[in-house]
């Protein structure tokens, strides 16, 4: 936090070792806790409204969060057709909770957030991120550790939605091979996972990493992009992991098909969008192929 006496800044931390940050104004304070797990601060500005940082990274605001929320989402349960049982680790904020519930034919949306403090505030302070889906009768929030719940023998889902921080702090253990061979194990037959990873431009080898992990996983190990204005440093890449080779290649008439008869609003998601994410520019190529 800097700035003179009567403007307060937020800065982004995430890539401070390496020489950059950004900062926003925080033009009103709403919140700020050091939780059990992490620091967390909720703040107004005026270009990007609410937002969220933990540990002094941006996760979420009110202005973008749509792009970041839909395109995590609607990509795993539009190119799998019949996903009947979710599961959403972190994502404490409500917004992944937000457009799942939309689907109507899930019938079972279970979400691990390993920090109460932040679904409690984010419902506070950014009630319309989650938009009321905490209220979803298909919802078990359970608050534990994502990594150590997937360990645990249990029910199987048809999608794993791993919207993680980064892995920093409680993050880290999202980003090891044990967490996705377990969470693969909790995958019915068919089944994707896809996982927040970051901007590879700038963190490059958080990509790499994962995908090469998922590569000894999985049959399809690769990543899709999207851009969210405030992961600064271009389009971010969401990682793809499935045993059914089918998923990446469902047609376009198809995927408009299903988002016609799911019928609710998007404001990033349309089919030809999630067709053209998985096209992949040629750094992040080298980044996914060498993994
Ligand atoms: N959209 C954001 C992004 O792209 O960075 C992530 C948003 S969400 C706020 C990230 C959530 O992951 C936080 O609520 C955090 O508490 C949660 N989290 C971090 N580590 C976790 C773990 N090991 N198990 C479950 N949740 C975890």
């Amino acid at each position: 936090m800097s700035g003179t006496g009567k403007e307060r800044w937020v800065t982004e931390t995430l890539y401070e070792a390496d020489g950059f940050t950004c900062a926003f104004r925080a033009d009103k304070m709403l919140y700020e806790e050091n939780t059990a797990e992490q620091h967390l601060v909720i703040f107004e500005n005026r270009l990007f409204g609410r937002m969220m940082a933990l540990d002094g990274i941006t996760q979420v605001t009110e202005r973008d969060e749509f792009i970041y929320h839909e395109m995590m989402t609607h990509v795993p349960i539009l190119a799998h057709g019949k996903v009947r049982r979710t599961l959403i680790i972190g994502g404490g904020d409500g917004g992944i909770l937000r457009e799942v519930a939309r689907h109507k034919a899930v019938e079972k949306i279970t979400m691990v957030e390993i920090d109460p403090a932040v679904t409690e505030f984010a419902k506070r302070h950014m009630p319309q991120v989650s938009a009321g889906a905490f209220d979803d009768p298909r919802l078990d929030l359970v608050f534990a550790d994502g990594a150590k719940f997937v360990e645990e023998a249990g029910e199987s889902y048809d999608v794993i939605i791993v919207d993680s921080t980064d892995p920093i702090g409680p993050g880290e253990v999202l980003f090891r091979e044990e967490f996705y061979r377990a969470a693969k194990a909790r995958l019915a037959p068919g089944g994707v996972i896809v996982t927040q990873n970051g901007v590879p431009f700038m963190q490059g080898a958080e990509l790499a990493s994962t995908v090469g992990k998922f590569r000894r996983l999985f049959r399809v190990a690769t990543c899709y992009m999207a851009t969210i204005p405030t992961y600064v440093g271009g389009p971010m890449a969401m990682g793809w992991g499935t045993d059914d080779e089918s998923l990446i290649a469902v047609a376009p008439e198809v995927l408009a098909k299903r988002f016609a008869e799911v019928d609710f609003p998007a404001r990033y998601y349309t089919p030809d969008v999630h067709k053209a994410a998985f096209a992949l520019p040629r750094y992040v190529l080298d980044l996914v192929e060498n993994a």
